[in-house]
């Protein structure tokens, strides 16, 4: 029988799995190369999609010239984003595949041990991480997810050094040892010392942002009538006053955001440009500023945030992956012999390991920035979900009104799927004005 013979052909190869775990590498590379490519593909979606929309309608303190002018800076954005994001990931590829691959055979040649090379590949990878970090944010396994939308502002800070660093050294180093001890099973110690490093990360962060922040209370720049009403709304939702602050200087534009680990340890913040008021810089005629009533909604979307423990959520997810993916790495990595990736056969297996990881790094960048990202835009859904139904006539809309002047350009919706960690804001703003004129009096404008 032909079935018969070609199961006998099969069982008759000795030892076949190292070939297996490759193919299952080379699985990883081919959805890796086509996810880039697809997000290659949505960036020229929305570059065309950009240059045909036209001037919105609601937006009455915008003309044609500054809209024109705004339009023709985001089709510059997208194209220099394309060129950025395809140079950088390249890079990191011919960096990790012949680069590492040569450093290890060159350096043997110079006589270095394995364990002085795993030390120059660490310092090899903070320097390609350090030029590229501002092009797309990397992902990492020890990398917080809390992190993810922070990095702004210069690259060469020690802030950012350590960052990056520590990224790399909390997840190298263990994994050296781990594996020199326990061989495969160290994934469990990589693991654990995975979920203490990103849990002191968010810990640091919560603890900074405190320090930062001032309580709404004590802020001068707020009425005595607002705080009044904040802090019923605050009261009735079982959050404290110094729970919720202003914050200065943080270079991020108008914006609000809330951190939380566990019901013991959170902080909302708003932005003084978001309560002062924030000139457009491309537009004269236009200062964001919200109403008191706009910035109280601001705010229960942020509750919202803390009710529903989207940032517990979102850093457990993030763990979740990467323990999975350095489960994966472990067992892969940790098996194969490193000839059949063409590494010399007598090369230490934590080589192997750390090559492995970086691959694995850029490979998956853009897979689990889609998930991750989908998981985000689900959470800011909820957490206005909770605004309308907590706060709902708080005029939540004006926000969005307001920041769709400052961007009024819409996005294709390929693109905002895998690139925007909040749903549109004009989509934002319509639920938000569907919602009050059905349960507010009195109504708000058509
Ligand atoms: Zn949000």
């Amino acid at each position: 029988m032909l079935g018969d013979s070609l199961w006998m052909a099969a069982a008759a190869q000795p030892n076949t799995w190292p070939f297996q775990w490759t193919l299952l590498v080379l699985a990883v590379c081919v959805i890796g190369i086509l996810s880039f490519l697809a997000y290659r593909w949505v960036d020229l979606l929305q570059l065309s999609f950009t240059a045909e929309q036209p001037r919105p309608e609601d937006l009455e303190h915008l003309n044609d010239e500054i809209y024109e002018a705004k339009k023709q800076r985001k089709i510059k954005r997208t194209r220099g984003q394309f060129f950025k994001r395809s140079g950088s990931w390249v890079s990191q590829l011919l960096y990790i595949v012949p680069g590492m691959a040569l450093a290890v055979l060159g350096l043997r040649k110079a006589g270095l041990g394995d364990g002085t090379i795993y030390t120059v590949l660490m310092v090899g990878t903070f320097i390609v991480n350090m030029l590229i970090s501002k092009m797309f944010s990397l992902w990492n396994p020890a990398r917080p997810f809390i992190t993810y939308n922070h990095h702004h502002g210069r690259t060469w800070t020690t802030g950012n050094m350590a960052w990056h660093a520590w990224g790399i050294i909390t997840w190298a180093v263990p994994t050296y040892f781990f594996y020199a001890w326990f061989g495969v099973s160290g994934w469990q110690g990589s693991v654990i010392f995975m979920v203490l490093s990103q849990l002191g990360q968010l810990i640091f962060f919560i603890y900074s942002i405190k320090k930062k922040a001032i309580p709404y209370q004590q802020y001068d720049g707020l009425s005595a009538d607002f705080k009044k009403n904040l802090q019923t709304y605050l009261q009735s939702q079982g959050i404290r006053d110094d729970e919720v602050g202003i914050i200065q200087n943080m270079g991020m534009g108008p914006n609000a955001f809330a951190t939380s680990i566990t019901g013991y340890y959170r902080q909302i913040v708003v932005t003084e440009e978001m309560i002062k008021g924030f000139p457009d810089p491309s537009n004269p005629k236009f200062v964001l500023k919200l109403s008191e009533d706009s910035l109280e909604a601001v705010i229960a979307h942020e509750v919202g945030h803390i009710k529903n423990h989207h940032v517990e959520k979102s850093v457990s997810l993030g763990l979740f992956i990467s323990a999975v993916v350095t489960v994966g790495v472990y067992y892969i990595f940790g098996k194969i012999n490193p000839s059949s990736f063409y590494f010399p056969k007598d090369m230490s297996q934590q080589l192997l390991l750390y090559w492995g990881q970086s691959l694995f790094n850029v490979m998956l960048v853009y897979p689990l920035t889609f998930i991750m990202i989908g998981f985000t835009r689900g959470n800011e859904f909820q957490a206005d979900t909770h605004l309308l139904e907590t706060n709902g006539c708080k005029k939540g809309w004006e926000f969005f009104h307001q920041i769709r002047h400052i961007a009024p350009v819409p996005n294709h919706p390929y693109w905002d799927r895998c690139n925007a960690t909040h749903p549109a804001p004009e989509v934002r703003e319509k639920r938000m004005l569907d919602w009050e004129r059905e349960h507010c009096q009195p109504t708000p404008p058509a």
